[in-house]
């Protein structure tokens, strides 16, 4: 449970990682692009409060202008009106209008009309009989309509100055209230332009000042009579008396910002305006590179949180084969019948796996902490100690050793155990690892296989291999110590004719007896009985002279005699045998080696055969053969 666990947390960390740092830099963007957004609004806003003021401001100076118009006008109206009709009222108007003409100011003229149009006074220095006003619009309006108010009309080109020019105008009546005339006063359209092209609006901004009808009177863009009276808007809001519109002229691209406000007094309004595009140029050149700076930030940040991501991805794998790769180490540790061991280098096991409760019978709990050589057999301890003394001074960085350990039933048990240093990454022993084997079968099967191959089967006598290896090690021995060597060859006498008699069985048994008397006879540790091959056996003797040869010899034959085992085809009725002997010193005498001792013994063996057998002859024994022959001598 715990496994799974832990692995469904960490395979999730990448996508969490990427999902956090994919929010985040959508977190950081659309914060980033509402506050641009809001930035872009406040521009617009402020934007719009300029153009307010502007126009209000601008709306004051008009209705100043046209106040101060008007009250000429007024005064001009009330000095023709109440003068009408008396001798020398023109000329006094005349004389008044010249007076006031260095304190007009921002007023272009002032002008009186007659009912047919022609001028009457003027503050113009002109020949008044040069002209006639009755073309005019205002003067036409003014003639038939009744209305006593201001007009504003369309600018006109002034007669007199050639420029255009705003025109004020007031009817004025005669006592009857028939139509007296027109008073009218000019301000020059430049006076406006020139005056609003000092305020900054950028170069596509607009400031118009407009009538109430939506004519133009005056703008602060390049003088352009053809643009003077004509409207600007489709339609102009009247209600409420000032407020920001947006439109779009014909042939632009960007829409327009605009304030407009209307006069308290005078039918006119001013009207600013300014495209968007001009008005967001300068943020959108901000915005364009702080959006840029913060793209390429966050390039940068999802670049490395994308190498990061995959550097958590890589480990991930790597953590998760290396789990893999545990799990397999600790099945194989805890499945396997080998004790793995950790010994640390205070020779104390510090892992032991789970198996030591299968081959030793301790928990590996029970281990933890203890010397690694406590369970060693006390006779197999010094030969483990020299090994970790061995791989701790790096003389070998691997040993093989078997020895024995006590289970905790107390029985014992081979193992073989395989001890490897381990090394830090600097090169510094850290401890040791054991893999520790239970071979005490193997053990047991090899002690058994040796037991064979050196053991005759039949009468677990040494057999013939047994005896060559011993005859060339007790010869070498002897030749090094010059010590003599002596050798019995003993052969049953007339075993074919026992096997024939008794079946083969029987002359098996027989064997048997002959060879434990064999056995019992050579008592010296240092003698070996062997089976030479067939019914022969031969007795190695080391450090044994002939005199000692014969004895033995002796002993052997009445053993036998002894033993009684019954021969009928045996002259004697019982199983004799045979014995040559001989005997050698390699380190005193000159001979041809051990086969010399073999070949003398055998000599002897026939000698004892042919001399009337169950005797023992000695080599370089002088024998009586029972025939007719001659004694014979035979060559030790
Ligand atoms: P001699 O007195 O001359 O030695 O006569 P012998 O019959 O013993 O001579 P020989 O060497 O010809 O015969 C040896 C016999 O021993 C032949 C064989 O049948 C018998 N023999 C050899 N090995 C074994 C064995 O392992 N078991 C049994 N039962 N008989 C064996
Ligand atoms: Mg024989
Ligand atoms: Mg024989």
């Amino acid at each position: 449970m715990d496994v799974g666990a832990t692995k469904v947390g960490p395979s999730r960390l990448p996508l969490w990682a990427a999902g956090v740092l994919a929010l985040v830099c959508s977190a950081i963007l659309a914060f980033s692009g509402w506050s641009e957004w809001t930035s872009r609004n406040a521009k617009l806003h402020g934007a719009e409060v300029d153009l307010g003021n502007l126009a209000r401001s601008l709306t004051q100076h008009v209705e100043d202008t046209f106040e101060l118009a008007d009250s000429l006008l007024r005064g001009v109206v009330t000095a023709l009106e109440t003068d009408d009709g008396k001798p020398g009222a023109i000329e006094r108007l005349q004389t008044i209008l010249k007076a006031r003409k260095a304190t007009l100011g921002r007023i272009r003229g002032i002008f009186a009309y007659g009912a047919n149009g022609d001028w009457l006074a003027t503050t113009e220095d002109v020949t008044l009989a040069n002209y006639n006003n009755a073309d005019r619009d205002y003067f036409t309006h003014h003639r038939t309509s009744a209305d006593r108010s201001l007009l504003i009309g369309r600018p006109v080109q002034s007669k007199s100055g050639g420029q255009w020019v705003i025109t004020l105008s007031r009817r004025w009546n005669h006592a009857d209230g028939s139509f007296g005339g027109v008073v009218l006063a000019t301000i020059d359209v430049a006076y406006f332009a020139e005056f609003y092209r000092q305020f900054d609006v950028g170069p596509e901004g607009t400031i118009s000042l407009m009538s109430r009808e939506g004519l133009v009177l005056a703008d602060n863009a390049e003088p352009d009579p053809s643009r003077l009276g004509r409207p600007v808007l489709e339609a102009i809001p009247y209600h409420p008396r000032s407020g920001t519109m947006r439109f779009r002229r014909a042939g632009e691209e960007s829409d327009r910002i605009a304030f407009y406000q209307h006069a308290q007094r005078y039918p006119f309004l001013v009207l600013a305006t300014r495209t968007e595009a001009e008005v967001l140029a300068r943020w959108l050149r901000d915005a364009t590179v702080r959006f840029t700076v913060l793209l390429s930030l966050l390039a940068l940040v999802v670049a490395i949180g994308i190498f990061l991501v995959r550097q958590l991805l890589e480990r991930q794998q790597l953590a998760a084969a290396l789990a893999a790769k545990e799990e397999n180490f600790r099945l194989l540790a805890e499945g396997s019948s080998d004790i793995v061991t950790r010994i640390e280098l205070d020779e104390c096991i510090g892992y032991v796996s789970p198996s030591t409760s299968r081959v030793l019978g301790w928990h590996p709990s029970q281990l933890l902490g203890k010397r690694a050589v406590s369970g060693v057999h006390p006779l197999d301890r010094p030969q483990l100690q020299e090994i970790l003394d061995q791989l701790r001074r790096g003389i070998a960085d691997e040993a093989r050793v078997t020895y024995r350990m006590r289970r905790r039933d107390k029985s014992e048990i081979w193992v073989e155990a395989t001890v490897r240093a381990t090394r830090r990454p600097d090169g510094e022993l850290d401890g040791f690892v054991a893999v520790t084997r239970d071979v005490t079968q193997q053990k047991a099967l090899q002690g058994r296989l040796e037991t064979l191959a050196i053991e005759d089967s039949l009468t677990g006598l040494a057999n013939r291999r047994r005896f060559d290896e011993r005859l060339l090690e007790e010869w070498g021995r002897a030749y090094r110590e010059k010590t003599s060597l002596g050798l019995l060859m003993i052969d049953i006498d007339h075993f074919k004719a026992f096997n024939d008699t008794y079946g083969h069985p029987a002359g098996d048994e027989c064997l048997h007896t002959v060879a434990s008397v064999l056995a019992d006879e050579a008592q010296r540790s240092s003698d070996l009985v062997a089976r030479y091959g067939g019914e022969e056996f031969a007795i190695l003797l080391p450090n044994t002279d002939a005199e000692g040869c014969v004895r033995l010899g002796e002993r052997i034959r009445r053993a036998l005699h002894a033993a009684g085992l019954v021969h009928a085809q045996n002259p004697a009725g019982i199983v004799t045998a045979s014995i040559g002997g001989a005997v050698c010193r390699p380190g005193l005498e000159r001979s041809a080696g051990p086969a010399s001792l073999i070949e003398a013994a055998d000599h002897a063996l026939y000698l004892a055969k042919d001399g009337g057998r169950d005797r023992m002859v000695m080599a370089g024994e002088v024998v009586e053969l029972p025939s007719s022959k001659a004694p014979a001598t035979i060559p030790a």
